[in-house]
């Protein structure tokens, strides 16, 4: 693939402009032949596909079953209709409180603050959330940055999206600068997947930028398999690191995809060897489009007892789940 051979010198906005957004294209590249959903059909419309580079790069070629394509291949099974999943299986429009936020639990605000992403994965929560309602322009932003400045218990914000790191760096420097005019805000926490779909993302600009003396910073990446990760998502990593961020992880268990004790412990001890520490170990949310890659919550219970008998301790994720007007994530266990 030609263009992978560029990437060492393209910059991140180079590489992002040259995702794969073709489902033919992607077959090609991968010398596959799949049967996907119909050119134009209302899923592909609404969440087309959406694939970098860089991840494309890390897929096997000719396996249908591979783990990363599974995450990002727009399969027939999402037009079929299942009873208990729907468009907002979090009933997030009522913890709404101001355009761009989500305030559901105690001490921490949640702001999207884009609706873009790198990659589109096909169990997303958000594939139907109205982003459009909730993109408030930059006085907009004023009112919601009011509301966190009135807030008091209000220790810390996170930037969520949408991926916040598809943001150029201007625009997440003018919400650091915001924020730190609330003497109540501690940390500020970005949930982002673009360490690991565009390494080339983790620029010195942008570390210095998270370092931020005011702030205690802190990166969820969202991985799921280990063969996610190489040499320029290790490099991206250590970077970080070296900033001063505390790198965390979660995942979604995808059936096919990571629902088996060594996927999970590959994860685990791949994360741990860049740097970053296994947080929460999500069940999918039940949203329209996803239900063939639920894993019952008895199986998963099951995965995570095998996983605490052969892993370190702190290698092993939370399995939780999130449950609509509970005031936290849902422990399974
Ligand atoms: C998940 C989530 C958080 C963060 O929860 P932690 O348990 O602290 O990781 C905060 N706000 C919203 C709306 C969330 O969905
Ligand atoms: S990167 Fe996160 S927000 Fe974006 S599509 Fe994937 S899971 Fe959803």
């Amino acid at each position: 693939m030609s263009h992978l051979a560029l990437q060492q010198q393209s910059s991140w906005q180079e590489v992002l402009a040259s995702t794969i957004t073709d489902t033919a294209e992607l077959c090609r590249l991968l010398d596959l032949d799949l049967a996907c959903l119909p050119e134009g059909h209302p899923m592909l419309q609404q969440f087309p596909l959406r694939v970098p580079t860089p991840y494309l790069g890390r897929m096997e070629k000719g396996n249908p079953f591979d783990p990363l394509l599974m995450q990002v291949f727009p399969a027939h099974a999402e037009s079929l209709e299942h009873p208990g999943y729907s468009a907002d299986p979090l009933q997030e429009s009522a913890a709404n409180p101001k355009p761009g936020i989500l305030h559901k639990y105690e001490g921490r605000a949640l702001l999207l603050v884009t609706s873009s992403c790198a990659i589109h994965c096909r169990y997303c929560f958000r594939r139907h959330f109205p982003y459009q309602d909730n993109l408030p322009g930059k006085q907009h932003w004023q009112e919601s940055l009011a509301y966190l400045a009135e807030d008091k218990s209000i220790s810390e914000v996170i930037f969520s999206g949408g991926d916040p790191l598809s943001l150029p760096d201007k625009y997440l420097d003018w919400f650091f600068e915001e924020l730190a005019k609330i003497p109540h805000i501690h940390r500020i926490r970005l949930h982002t997947r673009l360490p690991i779909m565009i390494p080339q993302r983790i620029t010195s600009a942008l570390c210095q930028l998270l370092a931020n003396p005011r702030f205690q910073t802190i990166l969820v990446l969202h991985s799921n398999h280990a063969q996610e990760f190489d040499q320029e998502v290790d490099r991206a990593c250590e970077s970080l690191r070296k900033a001063g961020i505390v790198l965390l992880n979660q995942s979604v268990l995808l059936k096919g995809i990571n629902d088996s004790c060594e996927a999970l412990k590959a994860l685990s001890e791949r994360l741990f060897q860049a740097g970053i520490l296994p947080y929460y170990l999500h069940l999918l949310d039940r949203v329209s489009g996803a239900a063939h890659f639920e894993v019952s919550e008895e199986k998963a219970r099951a995965l995570v007892a095998a996983l605490q008998k052969s892993l370190s301790g702190y290698l092993v994720p939370k399995l939780v789940r999130e449950n609509p007007g509970e005031s936290s994530k849902t422990p399974i266990g």
